[in-house]
């Protein structure tokens, strides 16, 4: 017996002793594209493959690089699963077909319809919420009430937002003109926009800024607070759960689906269905402070100090449906 022979024999008799590792012999492989490059490096990924011996390959980038490598590549591509953070991104993926509809009674029962695409070409993996942040140093809770609010005079030059051309803010847009109408979403724009608002290319530099005092309100996503405070505990910002007479909270999702040239199709919907599970689901919310998907799964402790909130249950499809018109809104209204 050569050496190579031995290796071989030893393999597949290590494989035998070890239920659920046979894969690891046959390498077998999911190549995932990801617009979240610190996903890559997360313990759920190393979890899959010590559970199946499916070995997680990643390309990473920022989503326009994900996104045109992935249309570029047509039926050529390694890819066979994509994930991404917003809906808006997902969306726009499986409008261009680059991702395939997946008929799975787990991902149905792990994930809530309105946090997956009426059409099952993508499906979230965890929530963001799109709040209100304040300064817990010089505003009350009491002064804040709803989104449009904020476009009360007395923000005036108090008010911090993402630049409109970003992605979490026309999704936020864009969700509220299916909700809402036009008409509505743009008074709401053209209040916060008489109030000077300061323009942050970050969430986490808006919340710094909120520290820091240079602005004592804005808009970020829940996570980012949730790291900062992590980091720096009594960091003196506070989520404010907006809208809760109303419609609710803003939510978003960071999400995955099966690409529409998938050579390890099975592999892709194994990974997918498991990171919807309780287990990988308590391990991404560890990780990252998002809200968990699969609500038989109880959120971070630390998440739990910013209390239970009303969330709109509008449909996150919504991002991409109306995102043009959400674009154009805020041009028309002037929102940098
Ligand atoms: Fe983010």
């Amino acid at each position: 017996m050569s050496f190579v022979q031995f290796r071989l024999a030893a393999l597949s008799l290590l494989a035998l002793a070890l239920p659920g590792h046979e894969a690891l012999a046959q390498d077998k492989v999911v190549h995932v594209y990801s617009s979240r490059s610190h996903y890559g490096s997360e313990p759920v990924f190393a979890e899959f493959t010590r559970r199946t011996g499916i070995r997680v390959e990643f390309f990473s980038g920022n989503n326009n690089e994900v996104f045109e490598r992935l249309r570029a590549e047509g039926p050529r591509t390694k890819a066979d699963l994509l994930i991404s953070v917003d809906a808006g991104n997902l969306w726009n993926a499986a409008r261009a077909g680059l991702l395939a509809p997946i008929q799975s009674p787990t991902l149905a029962a792990n994930v809530p319809a309105h946090l997956r695409d009426p059409e099952s070409r993508w499906f979230g993996i965890a929530v963001r919420a799109r709040t209100i942040m304040y300064s817990t140093e010089r505003v009350k809770p009491a002064e804040l009430s709803t989104y449009a609010a904020l476009g009360d005079p007395k923000w005036k030059g108090r008010l911090g937002l993402r630049s409109s051309n970003n992605i979490y803010n026309q999704s936020l847009l864009a969700s509220w003109i299916k909700r809402h109408g036009e008409a509505k979403v743009e008074g709401i724009v053209k209040g916060w926009v008489a109030n000077q608002p300061v323009i942050f290319d970050s969430d986490s530099k808006l919340l710094e800024a909120i520290a820091a005092g240079q602005i004592d309100v804005g808009i970020t996503n829940s996570y980012y607070l949730a790291r900062l405070i992590n980091q720096k505990p009594g960091f003196p910002v506070a989520p404010f759960w907006a809208d809760q007479s109303g419609a609710g909270v803003h939510v978003n999702i960071s999400g995955a689906g099966v690409t529409a040239h998938a050579k390890n199709r099975d592999h892709a919907l194994a990974l997918l269905e498991f990171l919807t599970s309780p287990e990988a689901q308590r391990i991404i919310g560890d990780g990252n402070f998002e809200y968990p998907v699969n609500p038989s799964v109880t959120p971070h402790p630390l998440l739990a100090t910013f209390g239970t909130f009303k969330a709109d249950d509008i449909g996150t499809a919504a991002a991409g449906e109306h995102q043009a018109a959400a674009v154009r809104l805020a041009d028309r209204v002037g929102y940098r």
